[in-house]
């Protein structure tokens, strides 16, 4: 069975890819997913090496047909984008490819080809397989995306044999958050001290409830704010997320940054990476995440 945690953090800036990143090279046997596709940064510490190249093709566009269209400016009234200029040229970036245009040309002079939005990549990293992609700009379809890249990674895992996927999830609690948790076997939720890393965590917290994902509450740069990191913790014990415990700021995650390492290969000896391993040793020992207690349940259900 292949189990999958999601990194999630309710808000950006919150060190959640640099702590993925340091989960990485803690895990074995796993497949890594950046899960981030609006602002993929887990490869800047992977150094991936790009094996496969697959283009993602999203939303539709209109495209008029210039030598069918007899102007009858059906297209221009019916768009609620104004996307169609007066001499019937549609603005790629207005378009919202709602398709009415298309359907109510009484020439059917409008193309509605498909677009590439975006690229996705299986790479190698010095910590095993990756699974990560780049939406082009301004596009749209990031959910798609995130779905798309955790079913190839779970694909990939299968067919070599890997039992684990560590998926960087993304910021927020938007469309894309929501495609990185459905079916994730736990979330390692990593909030700072702030009310905003509060507000942000119980919105993440509502939505593993929905999901019926246990999620798992480390607190980052707690020294920060004790007072907060209290809360957070009091909090998550009130909703019975499990806590797995506390990391603290160190100047060294950004040296590691700038080395293109995570702090565990960076600074193994650091308070930081001492912290990383026992909360990666935690998560590791939750019922969901232990492989031997799958195989056990599996007995029991058998
Ligand atoms: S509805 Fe069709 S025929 Fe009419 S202006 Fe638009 S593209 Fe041309
Ligand atoms: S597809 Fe929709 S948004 Fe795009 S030009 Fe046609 S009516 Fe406008």
């Amino acid at each position: 069975m292949i189990r999958e945690l999601v990194v999630v953090s309710g808000k950006g800036g919150t060190g959640k890819t640099s702590i993925t990143a340091s989960f990485a090279s803690l895990a074995q046997n796993s497949v890594l997913c950046d899960a981030d596709v609006d602002a993929a940064d887990l490869h800047l510490l992977m150094a991936p090496k790009v094996k496969k190249t697959t283009d993602f093709m999203g939303g539709c566009l209109a495209e008029i047909r210039k030598a069918d269209c007899v102007e009858c400016d059906r297209c221009r009234e019916l768009c609620r984008f104004d996307a169609i200029s007066e001499d019937y040229v549609v603005d790629a970036i207005s378009c919202e490819g709602c398709g009415v245009c298309v359907d109510f040309c009484p020439e059917q002079a409008i193309d509605f080809p498909v677009q590439k939005c975006g690229e996705w990549f299986i790479a190698g990293t010095r910590f095993g397989p990756m699974v990560h992609a780049r939406l082009g700009i301004a596009e749209e379809n990031s959910g798609k995306l995130v779905s798309l890249v955790r079913q190839e990674t779970r694909k990939l895992a299968e067919a070599g044999g890997y039992d684990l996927i560590l998926t960087d999830g993304p910021p927020g609690i938007g469309c894309p958050v929501i495609a990185s948790i459905g079916g994730a076997t736990a979330l390692a939720i990593i909030v700072e001290p702030t009310v905003s890393g509060l507000h942000d965590m119980r919105r993440v917290a509502e939505l593993a409830v929905h999901f019926k994902v246990p999620g798992l509450v480390c607190v980052n740069k707690y020294d920060l704010n004790m007072e907060m990191t209290e809360k957070i913790e009091a909090y998550s014990l009130e909703r019975n997320m499990t806590l797995l415990g506390r990391i603290p700021f160190d100047h060294v995650f950004t040296k590691a940054m700038i080395q293109g390492k995570n702090i565990v290969e960076h600074a193994p000896d650091s308070l930081a990476a001492q912290s990383i391993r026992e909360v990666w040793a935690k998560i590791m020992k939750f019922p969901s995440m232990n492989t031997i207690g799958l195989k056990d349940f599996t007995a029991i259900i058998q």
